[in-house]
């Protein structure tokens, strides 16, 4: 099995420059993937993308082509692969599963060599503001504060907090394992950006590459967001804004906190929609996996561990979260997005009944 220091950076690291260069040096178009001296590139691209589905961030990272010039060449095929499939979930899934291998390699990389690499990709690639210093252990970088801050806001634990850190004349002491999670999140956005640039770019595909993102389409999961089933038991019209928000984020794939996916499911759990509804929403996630999100969604129906149900987080608890829209400004001074959803859901029926009664009333006023 291939290891860190026994496979060439540009083989590992297909993102950096150096890669993209050797890949650009063969002149190679996308029509040249027709002549089938390249479809071993093809295979790999597709076995690429696949992969991605099925294992996420649990994919071997040193699973790889046994020729270098392949593997390197298969990174870019794949994004236009990807981008050509079109499908939200995969975009992510694809992001998610290449930066989770490089979050591997770099770990296991020889100290010396994981230095250079973190600093040749943050501060050469990325810009960011690190330095590599002597420091007390297990401290090895610094990070501006201002880069620090714009990283780590989003991650929940307490550790990132800005108060249990150290800070020195504006700079954050990390860890390189610490750096490494930082630098990842940049790279999800870099892999997600060049997806988004081929989707623009790319028109026409030749016939060896549509039969490849036949393939892929083929091997997607079914997932279906049962939307009819959930306005039958649960009115998306009279949720409050703060629940809308981190609904529409879930179905369109993106990550959302601990704390908002815990009051999503509480919410929804409480106005009655189904486990299977509810998992159905995470499903669109790029690190989904049923069983997890099944056994999340029982736990806080209060069908495993402790057998409480949970009742949905109070306003001033989505506050602290940060999740509450515009200070509640259009909730009219609720405690609970469960009294803003009965309310409104009172008016929405109300309403029903008088479109139901006077049906041609309204035609007239409006007409
Ligand atoms: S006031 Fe309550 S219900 Fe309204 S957006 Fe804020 S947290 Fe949600």
């Amino acid at each position: 099995m291939a290891t860190a220091s026994s496979i060439p950076v540009k083989v590992k690291y297909p993102f950096l420059p150096e890669a993209r260069e050797e890949y650009r040096s063969r002149g190679f178009t996308l029509k040249d993937f027709d002549d089938p001296s390249l479809k071993p590139i093809v295979d790999r691209a597709v076995e690429r993308v696949i992969n991605a589905i099925k294992f996420g961030e649990n994919l071997d990272p040193w699973k790889i082509s046994e020729d270098d010039f392949t593997e390197i060449a298969s990174f870019p095929l794949a994004v236009v692969l990807v981008a050509k499939v079109g499908d939200n979930f995969l975009k992510k899934r694809f992001a998610l599963t290449e930066v989770s291998m490089i979050q591997k390699r770099l770990m296991n990389e020889r100290e010396e060599d994981r230095v250079k690499l973190i600093l040749e990709i943050a501060k050469n690639f990325f810009k960011m503001d690190v330095e590599y210093g002597e420091l007390p252990p297990p401290y090895t970088f610094t990070i501006g504060l201002v880069d620090y801050l714009k990283l780590a806001s989003k991650f929940n634990d307490p550790a990132w907090k800005l108060v249990n850190r150290i800070v020195v004349k504006g700079r954050v002491y990390v860890e390189d394992r610490e750096l490494i999670r930082l630098i990842r999140d940049k790279l999800e956005e870099h892999v997600i950006k060049n997806i988004e640039e081929a989707e623009k770019e790319v028109t026409v595909l030749p016939k060896t590459l549509e039969e490849a993102v036949r393939i892929i389409k083929n091997n997607l999961p079914e997932r279906k967001i049962e939307e009819e089933s959930i306005q039958m038991v649960s009115r998306p019209e009279a949720w409050p804004p703060c629940i809308k928000t981190i609904y529409a984020k879930l179905v369109s794939g993106e990550s959302v906190s601990h704390f908002a996916n815990f009051m999503m499911a509480s919410f929804l759990l409480n106005t009655g929609v189904s486990i299977e509804d509810i998992v159905s929403i995470y499903s669109q996630r790029s690190d989904f996996n049923v069983r997890i999100a099944r056994y999340q969604v029982e736990h806080i129906a209060g069908m495993r561990g402790s057998r409480t149900k949970y009742i949905t987080p109070s306003c001033s608890k989505i506050r602290t979260n940060g999740l509450c829209i515009e200070n509640g400004r259009l909730c009219g001074n609720v405690k609970n997005p469960m009294t803003y959803y009965k309310r409104r859901l009172r008016e929405v029926i109300k309403s029903d009944k008088d479109k139901d009664e006077f049906p041609g009333k309204r035609r007239e006023a409006s007409s």
